[in-house]
């Protein structure tokens, strides 16, 4: 047998398909986890299950039925659950002023209602000492402008993390949160998603711009949150629960006036 952080667990990542949740759900089969990978982008979601010999299910977070349903799926390909990282998130930019109404319910649709889900289906069935990782932000813990709808959901995170913990603990269920900074994906990234993109461009754009705002000088990687996930899904962080873990290249520490 191997010797992973994670061997013999079973772990739900939302959002799984790219960006931050694939690395999650790349390191953590690594770690000896079997992963479910849980996603809207079905073709996306597929190939890398396949490819990392794991189950795709597909899942709108927004949507309990589709929670339940991903839910038996994944109890019926490996019998139990241990582990979820409620990583599915959108974002759009808008001053709150000009926000239209349904711009802010998707938001909260997907951000703050998909990790409520996540918690309400599958923490009743999940393997006692189980783990619950919530993908919050720097903008849970700070504003910005411009996302404000994004920033709302955030805050909202942490105080569903910080519940969920007090309500879990005494099943030995952690319940933790991560808030990254800039990262390195198609949401802070979208010309990633771009065919016709100038990579070399928006890389030189996007290095000049972290130079600036973030101590550390760079944008952080994809695989660098999932290293902070599988600490929180790990038997590592055994004695913490209820927690936001900031990991932002020390964006939040301040600001240099010289
Ligand atoms: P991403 O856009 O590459 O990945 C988001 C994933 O969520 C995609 O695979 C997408 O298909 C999926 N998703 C979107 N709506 C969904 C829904 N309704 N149901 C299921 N899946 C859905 O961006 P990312 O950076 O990997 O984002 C992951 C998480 O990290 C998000 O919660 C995001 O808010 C958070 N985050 C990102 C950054 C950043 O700078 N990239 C910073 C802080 C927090």
């Amino acid at each position: 047998m191997g010797k992973g952080k994670l061997d013999g667990r079973v772990v739900i990542v939302t959002g799984a398909a790219r960006g931050q949740g694939e690395q999650e759900a790349r390191l953590f089969t690594e770690e000896g986890a079997r992963v479910v990978v849980a996603d809207v982008l079905e073709e996306q979601g597929r190939a890398l299950a396949e490819e990392i010999d794991a189950l795709y299910v597909p899942l709108d977070v927004g949507s309990e039925e589709a929670w339940q349903s991903a839910v038996r799926a994944a109890q019926q390909a490996y019998g139990h659950i241990d582990g979820l990282v409620n990583n599915a998130g959108i974002l759009r930019f808008n001053a709150l002023t000009d926000t239209p109404l349904d711009e802010f319910m998707q938001v909260v649709k997907v951000n703050q209602v998909g990790c409520f889900l996540g918690v309400k289906t599958v923490a009743p069935v999940m393997s006692d000492g189980g783990t619950i990782v919530n993908t919050a932000s720097y903008t849970a813990v700070t504003g910005m402008a411009a996302v404000g709808a994004y920033a709302a959901t955030k805050h909202a995170i942490l105080g569903l993390t910080r519940v969920a913990a007090l309500e879990l603990a005494p099943r030995g269920i952690r319940v933790n949160a991560v808030c990254p900074g800039a990262v390195d994906t198609a949401m802070s990234n979208p010309s990633l998603l771009d065919p016709d993109a100038d990579r070399e461009e928006t890389a030189k754009a996007i290095d000049g711009l972290y130079r600036k705002l973030v101590p550390l000088g760079r944008i952080g990687r994809p695989e660098e949150v999932a290293r902070l996930a599988l600490f929180l899904t790990s038997q590592d962080s055994s004695y913490i629960t209820g927690q936001p873990f900031v990991i932002d290249g020390g964006w939040l520490a301040g600001v240099a006036v010289i």
